[in-house]
């Protein structure tokens, strides 16, 4: 065991999720000076991981929020439910890194080994942390059932660790140091990691590392541009070092990541700003929205404001635009509906005329969407038509997609969304 400094030892106490709580306020930083470029690992923990019953999709989360605040990750590792290979990857990564995340493993069962784990890696014993006892036992009080023996082992963490409240489950977490490292265990189920890393353990990173200084990040969504001809745009932005740009794509929908560091928040804000604007200009109104923004929303925002609504009608798409357009909450969507599959050797812009001429059937709404999805020998058929309001001819789309294809229902809601906010594809 190796001999280790800790000044958490002293007080123990339970992480608040407020961060101005007392608490925090009274938690000493023993570490030191800590780098103005801190390096983070993950370890993702469970033998599930391994056999590919579960996919390790808490690592890619944990990836992006730290990346938020400016930490990049420099390695992830899978351990299964082995306490010496868990303590192994985690004596490693200490060795190498400034902040290592541990996620599962932490319940009151034989196959959770973390906490051993991470008492074998930062050489400290398992000691009884009383605050996270109490927090244990109110559970089962409030819960009326008798607490056993294994619940109790939940609440022995490594001397000197501090406890981590965790008021959305029952995975008592800690966090302890090693040098100038440290180590945070967290809970294995995603919605309890998401809301712990949100509100007590990025905040806790911020105060940690105040030389990142502050980060602002935007996404501007492109529809009706193909990633290369995005890419083509903004390649020169896409090689500055501050901000950061980036592209990711899906499904027809491109996005344009742009991250700026700065000494405080209004510059950061500034930087990106320019960027944007660069970004606007060059593409123009393939931008249809920023953050947030849903294509859907903005295509019947568009429809509205020039007193029009519009309806849906789908085939093999398992009523994914009419989903879409239902979740912008728009008075101006005035219905969807789904056909039964199409016929094998069916023709794409037959089946397009039909859904167009049932949607004109079903709905008072003077603009008729049609999305119609369906497979030949080699390949799935899609189609997209928007049916304006007379003399107007439909306008479509038709293409070919390889088989498989996963994403077929979603490009083609994007497609006939983008049609909706008047750009043609
Ligand atoms: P508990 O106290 O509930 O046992 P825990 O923190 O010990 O929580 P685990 O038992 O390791 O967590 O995992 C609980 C569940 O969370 C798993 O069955 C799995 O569904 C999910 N999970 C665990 N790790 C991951 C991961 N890396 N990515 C996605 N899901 C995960």
């Amino acid at each position: 065991m190796k001999k280790v400094r800790s000044g958490w030892a002293a007080c123990n106490p339970v992480v608040r999720l407020s961060f101005a709580g007392p608490m925090l306020a009274q938690m000493p930083n023993s570490a030191g000076p800590q780098p103005a470029n801190p390096r983070a690992e993950v370890i993702a923990t469970g033998s599930e991981l391994l056999s590919g019953k579960t996919v390790d999709t808490n690592s890619a989360h944990i990836a992006r929020a730290l990346q938020g605040i400016g930490i990049g990750l420099c390695a992830v590792t899978l351990a299964g439910d082995d306490e010496l290979l868990i303590a192994a990857a985690m004596d490693r990564a200490l060795a190498r890194s400034d902040v290592v995340i541990v996620t599962g493993g932490l319940g009151p069962t034989v196959d959770d080994k973390t906490r051993m784990a991470a008492g074998w890696a930062v050489g400290q014993p398992l000691q009884l942390q009383p605050a996270l006892l109490a927090q244990i036992e109110a559970r089962f009080a409030r819960m009326g059932r008798p607490m056993s023996a294994n619940n109790q082992q939940q609440a022995f963490i490594p001397a000197g660790a501090l406890a981590i409240e965790n008021p959305v489950g029952t995975a008592p977490c800690f966090a302890v140091e090693r040098g100038r490292s440290v180590l945070i265990a967290l809970p294995g189920v995603p919605r309890e990691l998401f809301y712990l890393l949100e509100h007590a353990v990025l905040p806790w990173l911020a105060a940690r590392f105040p030389a990142l200084g502050a980060i602002h990040a935007r996404v501007l969504h492109v529809a009706g541009l193909g990633e290369s001809v995005v890419d083509a745009k903004v390649a020169d932005l896409e090689r500055l070092a501050n901000p950061v740009v980036g592209l990711t794509t899906h499904a027809g929908v491109v996005d344009l990541h742009i991250t700026a560091r700065a000494a405080n928040a209004a510059t950061a804000a500034a930087l990106v700003a320019d960027v944007e604007r660069t970004a606007r200009e060059r593409l123009g109104a393939a931008v249809f929205g920023a953050d947030g923004t849903s294509l859907a929303t903005v295509a019947l925002e568009h429809i509205a404001a020039a007193g029009h609504a519009a309806a849906c009608v789908e085939q093999g798409t398992g009523g994914e635009l009419g989903r879409r357009l239902a979740a912008a909450r728009s008075g101006a969507f005035r219905g969807g509906a789904l056909l039964p599959e199409a016929a094998a050797g069916a023709d794409t812009n037959a089946l397009l005329d039909e859904a167009l001429a049932h949607c004109a059937r079903m709905f008072a709404a003077p603009l008729a969407l049609a999305c119609v999805l369906h497979a030949t020998a080699d390949a799935l058929q899609l189609g997209v038509a928007l049916q304006l309001p007379a003399p107007a001819a439909a306008q479509r789309f038709v293409r070919s997609m390889p088989l498989p294809s996963t994403h077929a229902a979603e490009w083609g809601a994007n497609l006939a969304l983008n049609l909706l906010r008047g750009q043609s594809t």
